[in-house]
């Protein structure tokens, strides 16, 4: 995410660190540098321009030459110029006063707009909403299906237009949410609102077309899909990856059906990113959403601050325990803390709970990459392989009850067992002890007050 311009933001920094007084030729040798990185991800030049300029005069303030540490001053004016053109703050979704709450979403053509209403779609329900899909894409042959394949991961229903009138498909969806003839996509907008209050579902997600360029035609349909079930959100749906054609996209959107928030999708691509960073401070709109990948889950809210500092490397610890708080639930937590707390040994079952909590936040790989400091070891961490996991838990599954509460008596028969129902060789098992039992003893000196050698100190 944003690779190619984070490194080069630190890469800046490092050769400020350890410089006592900034010079003014520091000063811009530092902004130029950040002008060249901003410019090389893509952002657009008059937001780039503004970001200087700001940068630069702040660096060249009292607030710098009077600081303690100058150098990481002009990180933290980088990180507040950046939390700037991000929008600032967190913007929440508006929600109807009374339900349904209508969201729109609008994009080109492979921005990854179905992708999105699943995964909005999921995010609502896994909060305890209900729901419903609406397919009013109806210019792609294939966009109502993809719809419904959407909806049946995200376990929600889809409001389909019935498919009698283009040849052969069945007039009811595979979910059995109503049915109205091919045609007119506002009507079908219509019609799912309406379907929608009489079964009192409390969310619309309307799907709408997308072409592969912004056009007069498409703009007018959206515009009166809009017009006609007035939503409380029209979220502009972009891809971070398409580069400069970014902020001229989104100016046509704005100009066609004037969105209210922007989602940014394909952030896990590391392409440069940057322009997308500029559809905010352009547009005047907030970015509510990100999207990491094509799994459900890769889906976040955005917050300016804590993209600030994932760009800035600074990690994004929020973030994380945003998704633990969301993976772990409160009782094997604390069971888990009165154990640590009580110095009792960890068990390979707490162990096997922690790796399924692991999962539900996504994948490790995605987690990792959120930590501070992580960027330095990213290629490690691409080379990654999952599958590990797997064959650690196989080889959990194969242990007794016995012996994943008691891993020192694990001996040698026991271990060619546990290979053998794991399919893993009797040295990965071994490894897998070995690497146990230190976690063990490290958990037990961290929980009687010690600390770790070679551990460096968490903050707060
Ligand atoms: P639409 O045409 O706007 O509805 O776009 P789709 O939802 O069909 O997405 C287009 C392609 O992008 C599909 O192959 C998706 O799987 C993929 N996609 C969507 N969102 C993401 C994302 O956040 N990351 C990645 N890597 N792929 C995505």
């Amino acid at each position: 995410m944003f690779t190619s311009l984070s490194d080069r933001l630190t890469a800046t920094f490092k050769s400020l660190r350890g410089k006592g007084k900034l010079s003014e030729s520091d000063v811009n040798k530092t902004v130029r540098d950040i002008r060249m990185a901003l410019l090389e991800a893509d952002v657009a030049l008059p937001v780039v321009k503004d970001f200087t300029q700001a940068v630069r005069e702040r660096a060249l303030s009292a607030e710098v030459s009077e600081a303690l540490n100058p150098a990481q001053q002009v990180v933290k004016i980088v990180n507040d110029e950046l939390v700037d053109i991000l929008g600032q703050h967190t913007r929440p979704l508006r929600l109807a006063k009374t339900a349904p709450t209508v969201i729109m979403l609008a994009g080109l053509q492979g921005s990854g707009k179905t992708t999105l209403a699943g995964k909005l779609a999921k995010w609502f329900k896994d909060q305890g909403d209900t729901p419903l899909l609406v397919a009013a894409d109806l210019q792609r042959p294939n966009a109502v299906t993809q719809l419904e394949v959407v909806g049946q991961r995200a376990g929600v229903p889809v409001f389909a237009p019935e498919r009698g009138n283009v040849g052969g498909h069945d007039a009811v969806g595979p979910t059995g949410e109503g049915t109205r003839s091919y045609g007119d996509p506002v009507e079908v907008a219509e019609d799912g609102i309406q379907h929608a209050i009489s079964k009192l579902y409390n969310v619309v997600i309307v799907d709408t077309a997308g072409r592969l360029a912004v056009d007069e035609e498409l703009m007018e349909q959206a515009a009166d899909i809009k017009d006609a079930i007035e939503p409380d959100e029209v979220l502009f749906v972009i891809d971070a990856m398409i580069g400069q054609a970014a902020v001229e996209t989104a100016q046509a959107f704005q100009e066609g059906i004037d969105f209210s928030g922007v989602v940014l999708t394909k952030l896990d691509g590391d392409a440069r990113g940057g322009a997308a960073l500029s559809v905010a401070k352009i547009t005047g709109r907030p970015i509510m959403f990100a999207s990491t990948g094509e799994g459900l889950k890769e889906f976040e809210i955005f917050h300016p601050d804590r993209m600030a500092s994932r760009i800035l490397d600074m990690g994004d610890m929020l973030t994380l325990i945003e998704q633990a708080e969301r993976a772990f639930d409160a009782k094997q937590a604390a069971e888990m803390e009165r154990k640590f707390l009580a110095a009792e040994d960890f068990t390979f079952d707490d162990f096997l709970q922690q790796m399924a909590a692991i999962k539900k936040m996504g994948s490790l790989k995605s987690m990792l990459k959120m930590m501070p400091g992580m960027n330095q070891i990213r290629d490690q961490l691409d080379a990654f392989d999952e599958r590990e996991f797997d064959r650690i838990e196989a080889m959990i599954r194969s242990m007794t009850p016995f012996e994943r509460n008691h891993p020192k008596q694990i001996n040698g028969s026991r271990r060619a067992r546990i290979a053998a129902g794991s399919g893993v060789t009797v040295s990965q098992v071994n490894d897998l002890l070995v690497r146990f039992g230190e976690a063990q003893k490290m958990m037990k000196a961290l929980a009687k007050g010690g600390s770790i050698p070679g551990m460096p100190g968490m903050p707060g």
